[in-house]
């Protein structure tokens, strides 16, 4: 939900977020999508700001020549492939074929020696498979170096019994635990799961923050809501908008919730928010 929905950032509007991220500090900045590598004067714009890590959320189906001249060249952009466990459960989430086309560019990667790493949405359905140490050892072996693990979370009634429970995400917090002592070759994340330890959420600026293909800066991509657009406005003052300061400045981001997302889980609240800022 974006306060004022207008057409797409231009490749100058993200040119000028990087450089103003860049002198405010930021050092990491994740690109997603939709498919971030459709907009390669972008990506190349990203390369150009070296004192920032750009890992790219890709589906891997646009890796050609070009992107891995671009990747060789400019070391600070680091292709995240999504990968949903073996053949079967990667082809069924993803398409068919995708599965044999990821394993071609890692082969690709790996032979120029270049970082990347893989992305896993984990279900209910694939969850004991992707912390598997066969799959694991399959993508360290082909030159994988992190495993980022996203939790599915349920934007559809249909789609809720693929979003793990409690059950699942105390298996998740072990595994981790296990995978980074038995298999260290391999750096490993998980979102939202890792939060407890770094100290509750840290969308809306308390940690990071989204800006969305239209320029919209919503607390976290899991909750899309905005009042303030960064076509209007420079990302200092995007980062102090009403919406994200009501979030931080009243404990919301800390508080207690059944797990998973905390601000997916209060979307009323953010609502509310929204609606307060947007009429202050
Ligand atoms: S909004 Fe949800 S997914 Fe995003 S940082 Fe907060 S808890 Fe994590």
């Amino acid at each position: 939900m974006d306060a004022r929905p207008t057409a797409q950032l231009t490749d100058d509007d993200w040119l000028r977020v990087f450089s103003e991220a860049d002198a405010l500090g930021i050092s990491f900045i994740l690109l997603a999508g939709g498919e971030p590598m459709l907009r390669k004067d972008v990506i190349q714009a990203a390369g150009k700001r070296q004192n920032i890590l750009f890992p790219i959320f890709t589906n891997g189906t646009f890796l050609n020549e070009a992107y891995l001249e671009l990747f060789d060249k400019c070391r600070n952009l680091v292709p995240i492939m999504s990968i949903e466990g073996g053949k079967e459960n990667t082809d069924a989430r993803r398409g068919r074929g995708i599965y044999e086309l990821l394993i071609r560019n890692m082969e690709k990667l790996q032979a120029r020696g270049l970082v990347f790493g893989a992305s896993v949405t984990v279900t209910t359905q694939n969850i004991r498979e992707v912390t598997s140490d066969a799959f694991l050892k399959e993508l360290s072996g082909r030159g994988c170096k992190a495993v980022i693990y996203v939790e599915f979370v349920p934007v559809t009634e249909e789609s809720r019994e693929l979003a793990p429970g409690d059950a699942e995400r105390e298996y998740l917090k072990a595994e981790l635990k296990r995978m980074r002592q038995e298999l260290p070759e391999m750096v490993y994340v998980s979102f939202p799961g890792d939060e407890k330890s770094s100290g509750g959420c840290v969308a809306a600026g308390r940690g990071f923050f989204h800006i969305n293909s239209h320029g919209g800066a919503e607390p976290c991509p899991f909750s899309p809501y905005s009042d303030t657009n960064v076509r209007d406005t420079s990302l200092k003052e995007a980062l102090n908008s009403g919406l994200f300061r009501a979030l931080r400045e009243n404990g919301h981001l800390l508080e207690d919730h059944a797990g998973g997302c905390v601000l997916n889980e209060k979307r009323e609240l953010v609502e509310s928010l929204l609606a307060l800022s947007l009429h202050s």
